[in-house]
């Protein structure tokens, strides 16, 4: 419902009435305020607005504000794009959730971190949807500490497949030292200081150790197993589309920006990925059961 200061024009209770004109009715009821956005924050919007069309019509660049391009709200949606494609990406990993778990069995050696990573991935997701839903302290945050665990989880996998699967208890220490490491990572980030610039070194550090590790592995089985070019294409790809995040342009439209790009991007390299990670636990499964015929 609308704040009393709504009812008065005002973006602050007992203010001057407000100078821009201000939603009312069931559109506003129904659409905006079950998200949270307050009469303040149309402010803020209509007055972020107001800024680019003088900037426009001055010629001018337009500005960021607050470290973010002004994008064009959709209903409750203010970064529309990035939301979309946030939740397209959560739909893909489910449904290859499902589909990894209608085809590979629980006796697949790595069965439960796969299945984990895609839980974890499920998370972040719904988080990045969120967030890019409406932004706000708490939500930017979720959204940067799932993605980090995403990425951990991901160092994780890769050295439980490459690594863990002769040496159970090197792989005990790794999971303990990753735990440990996010704890400390949120705890800095929300209890000290939130850091962009460090979170951004942190999660670009763990992706490219990921990224080497896969990449040498694949090189080196690469002959002996034929699945192993999905997952080299899926982290070259995913490489390349975090370029992306390079290239800061004001959104086309007002709606398509780098980062949006790099969310519709990633939607169908999780279909990519958990092919290979489907083909990989069949193969380790059956690699299994021929050393055990053997035995
Ligand atoms: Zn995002």
């Amino acid at each position: 419902m609308p704040s009393e200061a709504w009812r008065g024009g005002s973006p602050v209770p007992g203010g001057e009435p407000h100078p821009l004109p201000l939603p009312t009715g069931a559109y506003w009821e129904a659409l905006v305020c079950p998200s949270g956005w307050t009469c303040r924050d149309e402010c803020k919007y209509e007055c972020m607005w107001l800024t680019v069309r003088l900037y426009q019509q001055g010629g001018h660049r337009v500005p960021q504000f607050h470290g973010k391009w002004p994008f064009s709200r959709f209903l409750f949606f203010q970064e529309p794009a990035s939301a979309f494609a946030s939740f397209l990406n959560g739909l893909a990993s489910l449904v290859m959730l499902l589909r990894y778990r209608a085809a590979v069995p629980p006796a697949a050696p790595t069965y439960p971190t796969c299945v984990a990573f895609a839980w974890v991935s499920l998370n972040a997701w719904f988080w990045s949807t969120v967030f890019h839903t409406r932004d706000t302290a708490l939500t930017e945050k979720l959204d940067y500490f799932c993605a980090s665990a995403v990425i951990l989880h991901s160092v994780y996998l890769c050295c439980v497949r490459t690594l863990g699967l002769q040496r159970p208890a090197l792989i005990s220490i790794f999971r303990a030292f990753l735990l440990l490491f996010l704890a400390a990572h949120i705890s800095y980030l929300s209890l000290v200081r939130f850091d962009y610039g460090y979170n951004l070194v942190a999660n670009a550090a763990a992706g490219m150790l990921t990224v080497a590790w896969w990449l040498r592995w694949c090189l080196r089985q690469g002959r002996r197993l034929p699945h192993v070019w999905k997952c080299a294409a899926a982290v070259l790809l995913l490489q390349a589309l975090a370029l992306l995040e390079l290239l800061d342009f004001p959104p086309l439209l007002w709606v398509l920006d780098a980062h949006a790009l790099w969310h519709i991007g990633t939607i169908p390299l999780n279909v990519l990925f958990y092919s290979f990670l489907m083909d990989d636990s069949l193969y380790l499964l059956k690699a299994n059961s021929d050393l055990f015929k053997v035995d």
